[in-house]
């Protein structure tokens, strides 16, 4: 019989990526999505312990559902950082819940929830898997129907290794994901292949550390070499990636940039503060100008590459004076766009030992500081694009209205136009009309059509 899974899903695009590995997963053992957590036979909350403010969420979460513990017997249960970290504890704390499964531990989803429909057991499986076999692919086996295409059938994200070896001070990720463990490059190209044969026109590599990628294979390959590999495939028209530690971003890999057809021009390049000596307490193993030098290089390998980070204020110790080099950071580089953070201390790192704290209000003036600074260079960056035609890779429709289309730019940016459902999946050149704060509003164009930008990306893999 048919049963229902409702997943909800805190964090990083990790995590959203485990999360459609596990809907896949349990799609082979009839259990099917549902987007109404009313109508499940298994609700599963796949936590975030990398900022506070997920986790907060988590346990209101588990608080909303337990009365349909209460009144169906529903099994839930929790996955990600906090079911790693936490592990029995959780069990111990909310007794209405049946089952924690940690970072490692997702292929034996199906297994283990058997176990509870059958014996009522409450699990705990959090042990981690040297072997690296929870990396293996987990693939989508339905063809995707042009005209009701889901988005994430049009773009994929596939994971190329996962953890971390960094242990900048701040981060819980290399605990609660263990250490670096890179896929191989066969598996990585099979798995890209089959979804390009699905309809998939555009994939995004995932790992805390892609540069690191290849460390431990039996093969030599380094990450830009596997880049190489993917950018034959037949029928794949976009490559990203995500996320590159400055400190570990290589010649090679600033060069793929002019290489690669197919690699978009795109970098997410987490800087997390611009005074070196707030860098030298986070680990990060880089300078402000070091940083800044390889971001000159992308610029000249590359002149149109969008530029993104990560950025956290009110580390401990952070005086005016190192947040102030922050921003000149930031104005040095103008990125497209930033991902900015209050500094939240995460139970088992170094940092939370740190003494010299920052005020909460303090770390709150400088993050609106920031994001007003931010708000400013994202709105003229779009408003340069005005006029301009750009190749846009058609996803869905358009959040805004219904009515529009909506895709993305190689650089990353939304555009909404109007135009049919059934371009869903194709690259289209789009004359930027409008720029929004955070989108783009165009209108399609025929190939031919003169444009006073650069065309080249726009008739590129039509
Ligand atoms: N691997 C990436 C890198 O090295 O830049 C980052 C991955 S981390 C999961 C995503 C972002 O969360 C970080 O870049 C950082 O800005 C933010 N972050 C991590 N720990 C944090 C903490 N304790 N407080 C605030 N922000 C944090
Ligand atoms: Fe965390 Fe640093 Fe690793 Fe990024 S590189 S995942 S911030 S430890």
């Amino acid at each position: 019989m048919e049963k229902r899974v409702y997943i909800e899903t805190y964090g990083c695009q990790m995590n959203e990526h485990d999360t459609e590995r596990i809907l896949r997963l349990l799609e082979n053992s009839n259990y099917l999505e549902t987007k109404n957590a009313k109508e499940a036979d298994f609700i599963l909350i796949n936590t975030c312990r990398v900022r506070e403010k997920p986790e907060h969420k988590v346990y209101s979460a588990l608080g909303r559902y337990k009365w349909l513990k209460e009144k169906r017997g529903v099994i839930i249960g929790v996955a990600g950082c906090v079911a790693q970290q936490e592990g029995d504890k959780l069990l111990d704390r909310i007794p209405y819940l049946d089952m924690v499964i940690g970072t490692h531990a997702i292929p034996m989803l199906p297994q283990l929830l058997q176990k509870i429909e059958v014996s009522g057991e409450r699990i705990c499986e959090i042990s981690f898997d040297q072997n690296g076999k929870y990396l293996e692919a987990i693939l989508p086996q339905k063809p995707p129907v042009v005209g009701s295409i889901r988005l994430d059938k049009v773009k994929s994200y596939v994971t190329i290794m996962q953890g971390c070896d960094h242990f900048c001070s701040f981060c819980i990720v290399p605990y609660v994901r263990g250490r670096e463990q890179s896929r191989s490059s066969r598996e990585i190209i099979e798995e890209v292949r089959h979804l390009t044969g699905m309809g998939v026109k555009e994939v995004c590599l995932l790992g805390q550390n892609v540069n690191g990628y290849g460390k431990g294979l039996e093969e030599e390959i380094s990450f830009s070499e596997l880049l190489e590999r993917i950018n034959e495939i037949v029928g794949l028209h976009r490559i990203r990636f995500t996320t590159s530690h400055p400190a570990d971003l290589s010649g090679e890999l600033i060069q793929a940039f002019s290489k690669l057809p197919k690699l978009c021009e795109h970098i997410h390049l987490p800087f997390q503060s611009g005074s070196d000596k707030i860098l030298k307490a986070m680990h990060r193993g880089y300078t402000k100008e070091s940083y800044l030098k390889k971001i000159d290089h992308l610029k000249e390998v590359c002149p149109s590459i969008a530029l993104t980070a990560d950025v956290i204020v009110g580390f401990p110790g952070e005086r005016e004076d190192d947040f102030r080099q922050t921003l000149d950071l930031m104005e040095r580089v103008q990125f497209d766009d930033l991902y900015s953070f209050k500094y939240s201390p995460r139970k088992g790192t170094r940092a939370a030992q740190f003494q010299d704290r920052v005020e909460e209000k303090v770390k709150q003036e400088r993050l609106s500081t920031l994001q007003e600074i931010q708000k400013e260079i994202t709105f003229r960056k779009n408003q340069e694009l005005e006029g301009c035609v750009k190749e846009v890779l058609v996803e869905g429709r358009s959040r805004q209205t219904a009515q529009d289309l909506a895709g993305r730019t190689r650089s990353n940016k939304i555009v909404n136009f109007k135009g049919n459902l059934e371009l869903v999946g194709q690259l289209v050149p789009v004359r930027i009309t409008k720029a929004h704060p955070h989108s783009l509003r165009g209108e399609i164009v025929s190939v031919q059509e003169p444009s006073i930008c650069n065309l080249r990306s726009a008739i590129r893999n039509r």
